[in-house]
């Protein structure tokens, strides 16, 4: 293990390589247990906002470390508090332990055993780094000028976890025990992702995913005889109207450059050919970029919907169900993740990522009251390519599980860094 916090200065190169030799050589010794925490996690995953079998995993991988642990009552989300033998602000580190509903097809020897639920997010991979991250951050606690919050949050496939853990006072962090108050900093997210290679990361400064919100239109008219319309009010060509126009009310309305998304991904109507029936549904997703479009998007489907089904004499009922905001890098954090990455990993291996992706993340709601940032982990199986691996969220998706190891010393080192620690 590394010792660390003498004020002699380091040049940036002596600093490199004292990362490469104490920190990496701390994260080898933990690898064993990772992937042996990830592979019980992977093989018995869960859904939503209660994960029993998770958070008892996850609790007895820290126990004995000296660590001050929350319980979280409306969810099995888990708080642990790291406090430093010195004084300072706090620095939060995130990782979450969901998996999804769908079956697993990789063959793995650590498969699921539960029909219909896959970590196929890599979630697994994510809790198991930052109970690693604990582990390695305890070691080194006597050189900590301040604390480290872990969280580790259920629900972020879609289930508002972290709102949850916000909710329940997460940020709220009582001062230290003289007294001198210890806010928190800043705030870290990794994201596995399997078509990044291995021993690369990437995020980008500003918006990094997108916001995503379900819409379902049911759209009115009056049933009857499939051989006289001109007696009806027959809905399907006014719901195929509609589908249209939102097409190219993205195309005329939104910014270019500041885009926007909407796919129909389900339409519902009629029994049987001889039935003009009263209704039809339109349903889908919206995403966008900046809150400014997305709230753009809501209002200009209303009226296009509402105006088109008015048009021939009906009633379109809009429904817009918020899902996660976007997520908003702090581009300060980005520059500063990237260039601790890019000194664990190599030249080159930190990329700043031209565009956000559209997929959410609901670590937009820490981001929203914390600077910070998310930054994606190479993760691409050894055997694939990243241009051709199962993608997340595929039944088939598997990750490297070496780069565990990065994501471990990257997680430990933004958090020393941003608490002021040199690594030499
Ligand atoms: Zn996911
Ligand atoms: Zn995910």
């Amino acid at each position: 293990m590394a010792q660390s916090g003498s004020n002699t200065p380091v040049s940036a190169a002596q600093e490199r390589h004292g990362v490469a030799a104490g920190l990496k050589d701390q994260v080898s010794g933990l690898m064993d247990s990772a992937i042996a925490l990830r592979r019980g996690l992977h093989a018995w995953p869960e859904i939503g906002n209660t994960l029993p079998k998770t958070r008892e995993q996850v609790l007895a991988a820290l126990d004995g470390l000296p660590l001050d642990i929350t319980l979280h009552q409306t969810t099995s989300g888990i708080a642990a508090m790291l406090t430093g033998d010195k004084s300072g602000p706090t620095v939060m580190l995130r990782g979450d332990m969901d998996a999804l509903p769908m079956p697993e097809d990789t063959g793995l020897d650590f498969a699921s055993n539960v029909e219909n639920c896959m970590h196929a997010c890599g979630h697994d991979t994510h809790t198991s780094m930052l109970v690693s991250t604990a582990r390695l951050l305890s070691e080194r606690r006597s050189e900590i000028p301040g604390r480290v919050l872990f969280m580790f949050q259920p629900g972020e496939e879609g289930y508002h976890g972290a709102q949850f853990m916000l909710d329940e006072g997460l940020l709220n962090v009582s001062p230290l025990s003289d007294g001198t108050p210890s806010p928190i900093k800043a705030a870290y997210a990794l994201h596995i992702v399997s078509s990044i290679p291995v021993g690369m990361v990437g995020s980008r400064g500003g918006p990094v995913m997108a916001s995503s919100d379900t819409l379902s239109i049911t759209i009115t008219g009056r049933g009857g005889h499939a051989s006289e319309p001109f007696r009806t009010l027959d809905p399907i060509p006014v719901a195929c109207e509609i589908v249209q126009a939102l097409q190219m009310m993205i195309t005329r309305r939104i910014d270019t450059f500041d885009p926007s998304v909407v796919t129909i991904t389900r339409l519902i109507a009629g029994t049987t050919t001889n039935v003009i029936p009263e209704t039809a549904l339109i349903e889908g997703t919206i995403r966008a970029v900046s809150e400014k479009t997305r709230n753009k998007v809501h209002e200009n489907i209303r009226r296009v919907a509402e105006g088109i089904a008015a048009a021939h004499e009906m009633q379109a009922v809009v429904e817009i169900k918020y899902g996660y905001p976007v997520t908003v890098n702090d581009t300060p954090s980005v520059d500063f993740a990237l260039d601790i990455a890019e000194s664990l990993l190599g030249e080159g291996k930190a990329v700043r990522m031209p565009a956000p992706v559209m997929g959410a993340e609901d670590f937009s709601y820490v981001l929203n009251k914390l600077p910070g940032a998310m930054i994606f982990l190479g993760g691409t199986p050894a055997d694939k390519n990243a241009a051709t691996a199962a993608p997340n969220h595929s039944n088939r998706v598997y990750f490297d599980e070496t780069s565990m190891s990065h994501g471990v010393a990257l997680y430990a080192s933004l958090a020393l860094r941003t608490l002021g620690v040199t690594l030499s």
